[in-house]
This record gives structure tokens, sequence and C-alpha cells, in this order.
């Protein structure tokens, strides 16, 4: 049974209105406005059918549509269609954006033994959309640079920073090198990044049986894993220093608009880049020499890892073609009545590496029911009190760039319109994932007890606090059984939501179910509907509890009069990232001191193996005492000013449903909460990510930092930089303590007798 709850704010709200003394005729139309907004709600939830879901990812999925290809601009006026017809003003967006792909790409071994490299997925008989190969984009990574080297190879394992710190001790340099690393552990633009840092001439990336292939599962078409010839796709442009077309940094990539050459664009790759499946990477990793790969970085490829550096030398030639592309996104708007200038907005990307029926069509066709089914509801009678946005964005897979070019287009309607933005990205079996801004966390937990689970037939909430019982840590199973809400996480970057957040400061959630079915063919040719009906959300069902879900916290975003953000979840939160970074920085200085200490007791001349001998490390200086003190008091003024901003709710929410002037002075304020996080001079090196609490790593990429210019600081031994970065995210927590208690002075009004 379908638990039919409100939200958190609207129970509270309920509550409050049916105990207060007194109360009156705006208590009652209060209630009744409840009890109508929960009716329209389960109506919603009635209308997704799965039928439906499946008929859009066919269509879809039908032909590969990256940007720039026909089917992509066909799939983009199809749905505009879909959504003219379903009563929405909808209408397509153009940006013309720089995107390379392949002209030449060749990868040879020249010695020991000759080979070359077939960097070819071939067609599987069973699978209809396999052959497609007149349409298909070849396997490469969007943004590498241009380049013909010829080098020794050398194996770095996930190509992060501690590998390379691992190969220094090991006494192997990739200077003048071609690297290969695998997949995983970090994101993919990571690993040419931190290779070329170290100045490496090449990088190659491959997909190993361990960590993607046999290793994990049958291998498609028997099995879903990834087979010897699948290669993973992808864009490896540093996204972490800006993403979106790397010609217009910061501005919309409309006709006029002003453009770097590309030789200042800084986000393309400086060596050449070229992702390989593990059928391509077994003769050259078996042709390496050289130390013993560490146990750690051994995959499930039937040779023994070695490092190298050689003997094996390739030759690698990598050209594209560096045309500006246009790209279309699908803009659909409801009118809100009461509220019209608050705008709802919600997305997915419908561009893809090649057939893409699950990353992204999965997402995009639930969310194309959900506005179907929103249309249908306004047929019914029911009108959304702010202005609703469904966007299809192009352009996801190279850079975020149908989502970043729009962003950057409409940022001051977003600075005085955004209340909150949602992003989906591929859906499938399991739990459902949520992240994103933690002023959300009351009210997305609301939600997720408000659908139900087609396999456990409990609530995804329910079924999501078990699996986090089952599988947590300790501490995790603990708080999953006595607190009120699961935590949500922190948004690193990886889909949509990054422009919305990091650089406008909306309010931001991302979600999406998944975890009970792993598959091996993302960003490959075999992510197609063969594959999505045999392997993953065979019937739909989690298409429609996917569009159950967002669709319903659309609603009730768009119908509550006062938005149901939280500061206390914010200020717990922030507390904590306050109390990591201080952990951080004592871990350095402790590990410092330890391997210091090592080093002038002869720990390493003495346990050195002269048959494998490895580089001594050299002692640093112990990392200096920081002053948090800033951060801490900014924390708790954000915690007193959120006490102040609950309190205040809990005894004027019964006179608010009679004062619209109240709703509106607060929600204002509410509306800028999240822009109170953004400095509008960036994090150190990369000014397009102004928010201070939240952003991807520098070093990691899709993987969030919190309090990113702090700890960062701390992490790359910047230590005078860290001290300038606690002052300035102090700053931003003060002014959101400010004006959340600015906003808890609003309410207050409503009870003078509460204070
Ligand atoms: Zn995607």
């Amino acid at each position: 049974m379908t638990i039919h709850r409100g939200g958190r704010f609207l129970v509270a709200v309920a509550i409050a209105a049916a105990v207060a003394p007194g109360s009156g005729p705006s208590a009652q139309s209060l209630q009744a406005a409840v009890a109508a907004g929960e009716r329209w709600e389960t109506a919603f939830r009635e209308l997704p059918v799965p039928a439906n879901i499946r008929a859009y990812d066919e269509r879809m999925s039908a032909r590969p549509h990256h940007v720039g290809s026909p089917f992509d601009k066909d799939n983009a006026e199809w749905m505009l269609a879909r959504f003219k017809e379903w009563g929405w003003d909808a209408t397509i967006e153009r940006f013309d954006v720089l995107f390379p792909t392949p002209k030449t790409r060749l990868l040879e071994m020249v010695t020991p033994t000759p080979f070359v490299a077939t960097l070819e997925e071939p067609a599987v008989a069973v699978d209809p959309t396999s052959g497609q190969k007149a349409e298909q984009l070849p396997t490469y990574n969007a943004y590498s640079t241009d380049g013909d080297v010829t080098a020794p190879l050398v194996y770095v394992n996930y190509g992060r920073p501690v590998d390379y710190e691992h190969l220094d001790r090991l006494g192997v340099s990739v200077r003048g090198a071609i690297v290969i690393a695998r997949y995983g552990a970090s994101w993919r633009g990571i690993k040419p990044k931190v290779a070329a840092e170290h100045g490496a001439v090449g990088c190659l990336i491959y997909s190993d049986p361990k960590d993607d292939g046999y290793f994990g599962g049958g291998v498609f078409p028997a099995g879903p894993m990834r087979a010897r010839d699948g290669v993973q796709r992808g864009s490896v442009m540093d996204m972490p220093v800006y993403p979106g077309d790397p010609l217009t940094p910061g501005v919309g990539a409309t006709p006029g608009a002003k453009r770097l050459a590309r030789a200042d664009a800084a986000t393309i790759t400086r060596i050449p880049v070229l992702p390989i499946s593990y059928g391509d990477a077994q003769p050259l990793l078996a042709a390496l020499n050289g130390p013993l790969a560490p146990v750690a970085w051994r995959g499930a490829l039937p040779i023994t890892y070695r490092i190298g550096p050689g003997p094996a030398t390739v030759h690698l030639k990598l050209a594209f073609n560096w045309d500006i592309t246009p790209l279309y996104d699908v803009i659909a708007r409801l009118a809100g009545s009461t509220y019209p200038d608050e705008w709802i907005i919600r997305g997915n990307h419908h561009d893809a590496w090649v057939n893409g029926a699950g990353d992204p069509a999965s997402g995009m066709s639930a969310e194309l029911e959900e506005a179907r089914a929103l249309g249908e509801l306004r047929k019914q009678g029911w009108q959304p009190k702010r202005t609703i946005i469904y966007a299809a964005w192009d352009g996801e897979e190279p850079a975020l760039l149908g989502s970043t070019e729009w962003v950057e287009t409409h940022a001051a309607e977003l600075e005085a319109h955004a209340v909150v933005y949602i992003n989906t990205d591929s859906n499938g079996r399991g739990y459902l994932g949520m992240a994103g801004s933690h002023t959300l966390e009351p009210f997305i937990n609301g939600v997720a007890r408000s659908v139900e689970d087609p396999e456990a037939r409990v609530s995804a909430w329910k079924r999501l606090q078990a699996a986090t019982i089952a599988q947590g840590t300790p501490e995790a199973r603990h708080e999953a059984r006595t607190r009120d809400d699961l935590r949500i996480g922190a948004l690193g970057s990886g889909s949509d939501f990054t422009p919305f957040l990091q650089h406008s400061g909306v309010p931001t959630l991302s979600l999406g179910y998944g975890g009970e079915d792993d598959s091996g063919i993302y960003h490959s040719i075999y992510d197609d509907f063969y594959h999505y009906t045999h392997f993953e959300d065979t019937d739909f069902a989690y298409g429609r509890l996917a569009a159950q879900t967002v669709g319903t916290a659309v609603i009730r975003l768009a119908d509550a009069d006062l938005l149901p953000f939280d500061f206390t979840r914010l200020a717990e939160t922030v507390k904590g990232y306050v109390d990591d970074v201080q952990a951080l920085l004592k871990g350095r200085q402790d590990e410092v001191r330890e391997r210091n200490r090592q080093i002038e007791d002869g720990v390493f001349a003495a346990t050195r193996d002269p048959r494998r001998p490895l580089v001594a490390p050299v002692a640093e200086p112990v990392p200096p005492a920081l002053n948090f003190a800033p951060l801490e008091n900014a924390s708790a003024a954000l915690t007193a000013a959120a006490g102040r901003y609950k309190k205040a709710l809990a005894s004027g929410s019964a006179r608010l449903a009679g004062n619209a002037a109240v709703i509106r002075a607060v929600n204002a304020k509410l509306m800028q909460s999240e822009r109170q996080l953004l400095d509008p001079a960036g994090l150190p090196h990369r000014k397009w990510y102004r928010h201070l609490l939240y952003a991807p790593g520098f070093y990691t990429g899709y993987d969030v930092k919190t309090l990113p210019g702090v700890r960062e600081s701390i992490e790359q031994r910047q230590y005078t930089e860290a001290d300038a970065e606690i002052a300035r995210a102090a700053k931003v927590l003060e002014r959101e303590a400010a004006l959340v208690d600015a906003a808890a002075a609003e309410l207050e009004r409503l009870a003078p007798a509460a204070r």
C-alpha cells in the first residue's frame, strides 16, 4: 500500500493548525489547502504507466544520438511535440559549442612485438541496434588534444596522485612515457591531467575486467557485464576547472558570444588520451617488465601485472574534428498561478554517447512520463502555484554543455526566480539515491516516505533505511535507526546539477534509483534497449517509481505556501564539515611527524630489500596549526539562527495561511539562502565554481569536496591559502546565519507571544 502522507513541513503545519488555540478561519482554510494538496499528489501518483516509459525509452534509444547527430535533434523535436501535446508551453533553445569527434585513431605496439589495437566494438547478433555502425561515434575520449607520440609504456594503476606517490617510492618516472591507467577510483578526466603534470606524453585508459568485466559476472550478451572488446567512451575535459563549452567560460554559447581561441581553452587536455578495451590492453600490459605491481594494483587479466617502463613501446596517434556544433535543449513550462515568478526546475539530459537506453533514456523517459501526468492533472483542474520548468538537456555527456550554457545564459533570471533544481540521470532497480542541498534533507525524506517500492512493497524511505541498517557501518546503522531523516549526500559533479548548484547557488537535489543490477555497458554501443530490457529495470517498474518520486517532489515544492527549507540540518551538516577539516589537518600532522621520525630512526634504511629497493621518503615540515575559530564561530551562529527559525516556524505556522505578505517576505529570503553560500570570487584556481560548501574535487573529479577551498588547501599543503579560505568560508556562513535570522524575525511577527 502506498503511504499517502504529507511531507514533514505539511505534517508540522497540519498539527500546529489543529492544536493552535483560537484557530480561526485561516487555520481551517489551511487544513483544506493541505487536504487539497494531498489529493492532487495522490491523484498524480496513480498516473505514471510503465508501458509509456518503455515506449519513450525505445523511441529515444532507437538510433545513436550524440551531440550533433541527426537523431539527437530528432529526439529534441519529438520531445518538444510531446510537451506541447501534454499542455506545456515548450520551446527549443539552441547553443553552439566546441565538440570534437575523432578523425584519426591509431594505437600500436612497436616493440617488443608488433600489435595494432582494434579500437572497435563488434556488433552482437542478438542485439539489433549494436550494428548501427554508420551512426555510432567511435570509441574515444572527448576533449583529448591531438597528438602523435611514440614512447615506452608505464602502468599507473588508477592514475591518481596517490598512485604517482607510490611510483616515486618504486623509483619509476613517467616523464616522456605513455601511461596506461585503468578506469575507476577517480573520474576519468583526472587521469590524463595528473599524468601530464608528471611529464607523461600520452595516456591510455582501459577497463580492467576486475572493475568492469568478467570478474563481476557473465559478459554481454550472455550476461550484463563488459565483454573483452567493450570500451567506455567519455569526456576527459578538465571539468573541475569549469564545465560547459571550453570556448565560452562563464557566458552562454549563443551566436554572438565572444569565444576564446581553442589554444587558450584551459579545459582541453595537454596530452593525447584514448580509452581502450581489456582485449586491446592485455597485449600491452603483458609486454611490460620492471617492478611487480603491488597487490592492490593488480586486475583480473590472466597476466602478471608489472609497471614498466617498457620494454613495451607504443605509438599513439590521435586527431579530431574540432567543430562548432549546435545543441538543442528542450525547455517546457507550466505557469504558476500564485507565485509565477518562483521557479521549480527539473531536468535530465537527452543526449547519449551512443544509443543510451540506460544513460540517459531511462531517466529522461521517467521525466517525460511525469510531464505527461502533470499535464493530465492540469486538465483535471490542478494549477501549480509556482512556475514549473521541465528541461531535457543536450550535450551532458561531453561536458554538461546544455545545462551549463543554459544556466550561464539565464543567470540573472535564475538569481531572481530559481527556487529549487531537481536532477536525474540514468535510472535502475534498487534504492533511492538522494543527494543535494542539506536545507532540503527533511523535505526529500518526506517525499521518500510517500512513494512505494514495487519489489518490497514498503516506502522507498523504509527500504533505504533497511539497506543502511543491513549494509552500513555501526555508526550509520545506529543513525538510520534513531535519526528522523536519512542523511543525504553532498554533490560533487557528474551530471547537470553542477551549474545550478555550484555556479548559481540554486538549492539542488539529485535523485535516482539503482544498486540492484550490476552492468558493464556504460558509455558503450551496448547501452541500448536490448540490454536495458534484458538486464536492468526490465518492466520499468522503477521508471514509474522515479516518475512518482520526482513528480511528488515537484508538486510539493510548487504548491507549498511556505518553502520547505530546513536550516537545522544544514547547520548540523556544516558543523560536521568543520570537524572534518580539523581532523584532516591533524591527520596530516600526525602522518608527517610519524614519517619524519621513521626517517630519523633509520627505519627505511634498516628494512630496505636490496633486491626490491624502494626510494626512501624525504622528511618534510610538519603542517602548521591553523586558526579554525572563524569557522567554528560561523558554524555556531548558523546553528543558533537555524534553531530560532525552527522555533518561530513552529509557533507562527498556525497564523501563516491567512498572511500572504509574511509568506512572500519569508519566501523571498529562503529563495536567497543557498545564494549566500556563493562567493563571486570563486574557489582558488577555478573561479567558475562559486559555492564554498560543495564542489567536485580538483583531483577527484566527480567526488565531492565539502568546504572545498579549506579542504583542498590543506590537502595540497597550501597553508597560507588555507587560512584565507577559512576566513572566506566563515564569511559566507555568517551571511547565511544573518539571512536565516532575518527570516526567523519575519515569522516571529506572527506570534509575538512566543518570544
Ligand atoms: Zn547520463
